[in-house]
């Protein structure tokens, strides 16, 4: 099912920590189905942007508006409501549970703060079990990991499991997916997935905000990248813009 996309602005954003600005004065802007590349150095402020997107943290300073409406003090499962959904730098599935019942739990995140495996155990939750277990095991078919639906989520590999956690996140309905460094820890095959799997998320009609390290991803699957460097927007183009960047090149991607 398409999409109309994402429309995200972020507007003159700051986040400060006890007056230490993580994230200074930074604007934004993602439409249509793009994928949106952030990147730069570590502790310039990808994480948090990524959390006040997410409503996990309120800006000090500066709105979010989300088609239209300002969102600036959503909570994260109101954000999650309204279309914008993340995964985590650090994984986090619930290893003793199957892949099939971790991509389940993504259903609750519309009014949930977070995950908790206690869900499955909620009055509520198995009302819905047969959709919710339908509608898993085609997100699983979408990742390449139907046949890892039985499985406790500790025995995948590391690249698997981002792709139960990019499941997850889809069992939301999202317009904005919020991808904190999925490739992190992922081997070459893996990285070649998860690459696939970004690519099916942009042609279902769904943004991307992707966060990632490893530049030959980025540099494949962005259409647009924006490039942090302590708190500040310090570039913004196309892959080949970015690449030929002289204060890109200085501060983050190295000669
Ligand atoms: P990145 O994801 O780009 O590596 P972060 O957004 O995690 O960077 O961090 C940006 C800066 O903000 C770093 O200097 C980090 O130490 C600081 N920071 C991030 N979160 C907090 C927090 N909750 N409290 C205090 N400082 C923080
Ligand atoms: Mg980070």
């Amino acid at each position: 099912d398409n999409k109309a996309g994402a429309a995200l602005t972020v507007d003159s954003v700051v986040m400060e920590f006890d007056g230490f600005r993580a994230v200074d004065d930074i604007n934004l802007s993602i439409s249509g189905s793009e994928v949106r590349g952030l990147i730069g150095p570590n502790g310039s402020g990808k994480s948090t942007t990524v959390n006040m997107l997410s409503g996990v943290y309120v800006p000090t300073q500066g709105k979010l508006r989300w088609k239209g409406v300002d969102v600036t003090n959503y909570p994260p499962h109101r954000m999650a409501a309204a279309g914008i959904t993340r995964t985590f730098q650090n994984l986090q599935l619930f290893h003793e549970l199957t892949v099939l019942e971790n991509v389940m739990l993504g259903f609750h995140m519309h009014y949930r703060t977070g995950f908790t495996a206690n869900l499955l155990h909620t009055p509520g939750f198995w009302r819905e079990e047969k959709r919710y277990r339908d509608e898993s095991i085609r997100l699983l078919h979408f990742v390449g990991l139907a046949d890892k639906a039985d499985e406790q989520a500790a025995n995948l590999s590391y690249g698997q499991q981002r792709l139960v956690e990019i499941a997850r996140a889809l069992a939301t309905r999202p317009d904005l997916l919020i991808l904190d460094e999925p490739a992190a820890g992922a081997s070459m095959f893996e990285v070649d997935n998860i690459v696939r799997v970004i690519r099916k998320v942009k042609q279902s009609g769904i943004s991307i905000l992707l966060v990632e390290h490893h530049m030959e991803i980025v540099m494949n699957v962005c259409d647009t990248i924006t490039v942090l460097d302590f708190g500040k927007k310090i570039a913004e183009g196309d892959p080949a813009y970015i690449q030929s960047h002289p204060q890109v090149i200085e501060a983050y991607l190295g000669g």
